[in-house]
């Protein structure tokens, strides 16, 4: 079987930044895709905060310009997840869809996903009504009641892409002043397609079976609850990392966030390497992910330098 020098787990910012200078070390590195290819920006519309985009670009074409430039300097990528890892031994094990591969270095950069709110109705109407992403599913409430839950700039940024299409977004928040930052807060504030309740949690999404109607409301200081019309119901709550395939295998933090050593991306297995939102729950943001990959292709690089072992490049 084909010993690689390096495998990189997932391709998102950091996973395809990795790759990009693992790639220019002449480490030939291999990128297992995982099933949402290009990671949470192809759920993204307009990113305005990646420098050297003045314009602003979409989240899809960003990360079709990330694999383009990895691709350009030898990277292979292999589609679909990662079913199972190996690391008490060199070289490492990955088990794909498409087989087994085996690595000198493992590079760990599979984001993170969605948190879901866990209320009654919302995994019965999951697809149905219920929706994580406003850029995928958006355009099927044309002219509904659209309700978002959240207060951080990932809610405000739904409310606002859903507003082109609902006849009208409120925001649900738990409490009486959103997380996001000022310039998010003020545009959906600003939106007259934009309501907010405030100080209030949804207790119960519900429908026909088919398709989401309404959802009840309690006001959580003064108890009230109240039953609204809707129509898409949008959550956006916050993400948890991806790293239920490597419970046994590395430290992680009491989120489930990989342990790192240090300023560095090493994990506690030599040889492997964490990058981007799998261990950063602080920063989360597309150009910090693409530094984080950076950094653990350095590490990667060097690691294997110093362990004098012959790559196969
Ligand atoms: P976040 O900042 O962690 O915000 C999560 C929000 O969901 C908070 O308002 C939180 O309420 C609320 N929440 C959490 N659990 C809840 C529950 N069980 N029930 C009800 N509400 C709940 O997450 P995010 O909005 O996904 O943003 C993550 C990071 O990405 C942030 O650093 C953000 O700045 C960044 N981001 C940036 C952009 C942009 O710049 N364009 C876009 C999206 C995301 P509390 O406030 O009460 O805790």
């Amino acid at each position: 079987m084909e010993q690689h020098d390096v495998v990189i787990i997932g391709s998102g910012p950091a996973g395809l930044t990795a790759a990009l200078y693992c790639a220019r070390a002449n480490l030939k590195p291999v990128v297992v895709e995982g099933l949402l290819a290009g990671g949470q920006l192809m759920n993204t519309t307009d990113v305005e905060n990646y420098p050297g985009f003045p314009e602003g670009i979409q989240g899809p074409a960003l990360m079709e310009l990330f694999r383009k430039q990895a691709a350009r300097f030898g990277t292979t990528f292999v589609p679909g997840d990662v079913a199972r890892v190996d690391f008490s031994a060199r070289p490492f094990g990955i088990w794909t869809e498409e087989g087994e591969l085996r690595a000198l270095a493992v590079i760990v950069a599979t984001g993170a996903s969605p948190r879901t709110l866990g209320v009654k109705g919302e995994k019965e109407y999951a697809g149905k009504g219920v929706s994580y992403c406003a850029t995928c599913d958006g355009f099927f409430f044309r002219g509904q009641e659209i309700f978002v839950v959240g207060g951080g700039d990932s809610a405000l940024e739904e409310a606002l892409f859903l507003s082109k299409f609902g006849s009208r977004v409120t925001i649900v928040h738990r409490r009486d002043r959103f997380r996001a930052s000022r310039i998010m807060s003020d545009r959906a504030l600003a939106s007259p397609k934009i309501r907010v309740l405030w100080d209030a949690i949804v207790e119960e999404v519900a429908g026909d079976g088919r398709k989401v109607s309404s959802v009840r409301v309690k006001n959580v200081k003064t108890g009230d609850l109240a039953e609204h019309a809707c129509g898409g119901f949008f959550v956006a709550i916050g993400h948890t990392p991806n790293t239920s395939l490597f419970r046994t295998v590395l430290p992680a933090d009491a989120e489930g966030y990989l342990k790192i050593q240090g300023n560095s991306s090493y994990t506690s297995v030599p040889g492997v390497f964490a990058a981007g939102d799998v261990h950063d729950h602080v920063y989360r943001q597309a150009i910090t992910a693409a530094g984080a990959g950076c950094r653990a292709a350095i590490d990667c690089e060097r690691w294997l330098e110093a362990e004098g072992r012959k790559t196969t490049s």
